[in-house]
């Protein structure tokens, strides 16, 4: 069995963890008092409703309630285990894990294993960039890459590579590094079949990085494509236990920072595409994997940005794919604009042939998504025949379909009856009825979730709200807790809770955040809620001594009616007897004694 991580361990991570950097990595907050607010990372919201407290070392979202401290925040967002939560936390905070049982640390193989991947990548990655810049082997890629526009500066800033012709080379490289084959064989680096061959052979490597700048992936491009035509241009990294396609996106780690100054990001194709934008100054151009964008790619950039440009390919795939992401966009209420380049398929190559300056009037003259959809459906339908009208008022009324608010949808409504000279009464009729139909499906489904969702809660019982009303005052609670006993609880989950909170106070380490780190998991959100919500907070010394009066009240009834039923049940026959039956009847009468004296 594995050892535990000590709990003084786990204290020691969550409170060298500065919560607010953290959650800041991944939303935007800004202070307010004592507390940042921001945008929920877990729901999608116009308006903040998440506060992150940095003394209670807490979150919670008064929209979707999610809450708890730093390792619940890792595990809900990250989708971690516990203990990678842990472990990815005690990295950042410079903390050495210690074992309960003070023997040697049994790793938790999944991250530790996922941690050693991310190195062996970066360390290809690097050896790629070698044979690219310095290497004879790589001088043709360097020149075609050159030819193609981008500079030195550009190859190192993106740690661009190349991958050597011989197959064999990167797996006797890293076995020569003291790399394991079994190790090898899971990296995703090298052929299923033929276990010493690499997948990226004679390829432009681009490595792909999360959004901490480390390397988790490549995209690798054929340079010499063979005239069978077998070989696929472009291989992507597969799916990885640390590489997920649909969370990641291209260049994001560079961007970050534009992003968040401009409030603008550009959505491009490829690689290429986000590079040649970078190198003309737009840093804050990404791209999605060789997949279409997902909805997880366009939450990420949400919390950064209030408007997504989207530059894809002028072919029909591109314009498809552009269709698709305003929708997207639309959905999560980010403001939409077009880049349409006029004068090559894509930014690379306009880059190239034409020049920074023509790049940027490209982007500069982007289009509102509702001009850029309507001119598409007024080539697509005739504007003068009832089925025309009717197709394309279909077709656009998935756009105003998705938009958040009811002047957006007016506006792009009367865009599309002028440019279709449809009846605006009966456009609206048709959105309405359509509207209609939906809802009733959709209404259908909730009730299933919501049904399916009650089953699970769990019901907090007044021995728990007591509880939640006596740590809601942190630093009146251990006196309380000291008077108090386990056998004072009928209510398991109050009782697990009730031993949770003993053995902090016995710890001298009673702290909202260790309670959390502590207790089951579905008491996390609760505690999280009663004490973000201030439930208890307006008159919190009576609420805590009526919870307390009330718990062990309640504990001292039970006993009372046990001791009834013991006394009953005795027909005393010695004297021994008759002894045992004094002392109870005596408790009893101690019993009654304090439950009236309570009373009062
Ligand atoms: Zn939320």
């Amino acid at each position: 069995m594995a050892s535990r991580i000590s709990k003084s361990c786990v204290d020691e991570i969550v409170s060298r963890t500065d919560i607010v950097s953290l959650i800041g990595e991944y939303c935007n907050l800004t202070q307010r008092g004592n507390d940042w607010w921001g945008c929920c990372p877990f729901h999608q919201e116009k308006t903040p409703s998440f506060k992150v407290s940095e003394d209670k070392k807490i979150y919670y979202c008064f929209g979707c309630h999610a809450g708890g401290n730093a390792i619940t925040f890792m595990i809900e967002y990250n989708k971690f285990s516990y203990v990678e939560a842990l472990q990815e936390l005690a990295r950042r905070a410079n903390v050495e894990i210690s074992y309960e049982d003070g023997s040697s640390p049994v790793v938790d193989s999944g991250y530790e294993r996922r941690e050693q991947y991310i190195e062996l990548y970066t360390r290809v990655a690097s050896a790629f960039n070698y044979w690219l810049l310095n290497r004879e082997g790589g001088k043709f890629a360097l020149k075609y890459i050159l030819d193609r526009g981008l500079t030195l500066e550009t190859i190192r800033k993106f740690n661009l590579g190349w991958s050597p012709s011989d197959g064999k080379w990167l797996h006797r490289f890293l076995k020569k590094q003291g790399f394991s084959d079994e190790f090898l064989s899971d990296s995703g680096l090298f052929s299923k079949k033929y276990p010493e061959y690499s997948v990226y052979t004679d390829r432009f490597m681009f490595p792909i990085r999360d959004r901490r700048g480390r390397v988790v992936a490549f995209g690798g491009r054929l340079l010499h494509p063979k005239n069978d035509g077998t070989d696929r241009k472009y291989i992507n990294s597969p799916e990885l236990p640390w590489y997920k396609k649909g969370e990641i996106l291209f260049a994001f780690d560079m961007a970050k920072q534009h992003i968040q100054q401009t409030k603008q990001v550009i959505f491009c194709e490829g690689y290429m595409d986000a590079i040649a934008y970078h190198q003309c100054g737009f840093t804050n151009a990404v791209a999605p994997l060789g997949t279409a964008l997902t909805e997880e790619q366009v939450r990420l950039v949400k919390r950064f940005a209030n408007t997504v440009l989207l530059s894809f390919d002028s072919d029909e795939a591109g314009q498809k794919a552009t269709e698709r992401a305003i929708l997207m966009c639309r959905h999560e209420d980010l403001e939409v604009k077009i880049i349409q380049l006029k004068q090559g398929k894509d930014s690379a190559e306009i880059m190239l042939n034409y020049g920074v300056d023509t790049l940027t009037s490209d982007v500069n003259s982007a289009i509102i998504d509702s001009d850029y959809l309507l001119e598409k459906l007024l080539k697509k339908y005739p504007k003068d025949t009832p089925d025309g009208k009717a197709h394309a008022a279909a077709e656009f009324f998935n756009y105003i379909d998705v938009l958040q608010s009811s002047v957006q949808k007016s506006a792009s409504m009367e865009q599309l009856c002028r440019g279709f000279n449809l009846n605006p009464e009966a456009a609206k009729r048709d959105f309405i009825n359509r509207k209609s139909n939906q809802r009733m499906e959709l209404e259908n489904q909730r009730q299933e979730r919501v049904e399916s969702a009650d089953q699970n809660q769990l019901k907090i019982g007044q021995e728990l709200r007591a509880l939640f009303a006596i740590i809601s005052d942190i630093s009146s609670a251990a006196d309380i807790i000291e008077q108090l006993t386990a056998d004072d609880f009928e209510d398991s989950s109050a009782r697990n809770l009730f031993i949770v909170l003993k053995e902090c106070c016995n710890n001298k380490n009673l702290s909202l955040e260790n309670i959390i780190s502590r207790c089951d998991k579905e008491l996390q959100r609760p505690i999280v809620e009663m004490t973000s919500t201030g439930e208890f907070s307006k008159n919190a010394a009576k609420a805590v001594q009526d919870s307390f009066v009330f718990l062990k009240k309640r504990s001292l009834e039970r006993k009372r009616i046990e001791l009834g039923a013991k006394i009953s049940a005795m027909s005393p026959a010695s004297d021994e007897d008759i002894l045992l039956l004094q002392n109870l009847l005596k408790e009893k009468m101690d019993i009654d004694k304090l439950i009236e004296a309570m009373k009062g």
